[in-house]
């Protein structure tokens, strides 16, 4: 029976963001996917020293997506907890992300870490992701996307 050293707890602190544009009425969202294709998420990163969480969000959207926006609202935050093997330390996560609306830059500008970029309506973006977190999140984009849009007919 190996003896098992407790492990290390660390806080870790990231943002990204739910960029979006209107395409007839219907609203897409950019989803990027990792691990091979695996996963389809959102695009985030960690905040780095110096860095407030808006920078950090607008500059990972950039990097992951190639795409550039504006925020139009905060989305809060979610939580989870991972476990490091290597290091044997457990993080307790808190990612932030903010609402963008797109303004520039293609899908095709994305950094190498990501396997692939593409926009999708926001109701197949919900069934895409495989994290609750990012569940959560895109409903509340929709929520105030729906009535945005309502209150613009
Ligand atoms: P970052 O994208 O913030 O720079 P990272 O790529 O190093 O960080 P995460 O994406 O947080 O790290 O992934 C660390 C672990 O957490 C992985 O095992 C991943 O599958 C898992 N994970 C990622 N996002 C979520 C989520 N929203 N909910 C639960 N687990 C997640």
């Amino acid at each position: 029976m190996g003896l098992s050293r407790p492990p290390t707890i660390k806080r870790q602190t990231s943002s990204g963001g739910v960029i979006f544009r209107e395409n007839n009425r219907v609203i897409e969202v950019a989803l990027i996917s990792v691990k091979n294709g695996s996963i389809w998420t959102l695009p985030k990163g960690v905040v780095e020293r110096n860095e407030d969480i808006i920078k950090t969000a607008l500059r990972e959207v950039k990097e992951e997506t190639g795409l550039e926006g504006e925020i139009v609202a905060e989305l809060g935050s979610i939580s989870y907890w991972y476990y490091m093997k290597d290091e044997n330390t457990k993080y307790h996560k808190t990612v932030y992300y903010y609402l963008m609306e797109y303004r520039s830059g293609s899908t095709e500008e994305h950094d190498r870490e990501v396997e692939e970029v593409k926009w999708y309506p926001i109701e197949e973006a919900l069934k895409r992701v495989k994290y609750k977190g990012d569940r959560v999140v895109l409903k509340r984009a929709r929520e105030i996307l729906l009535s945005q849009q309502k209150r613009d007919e």
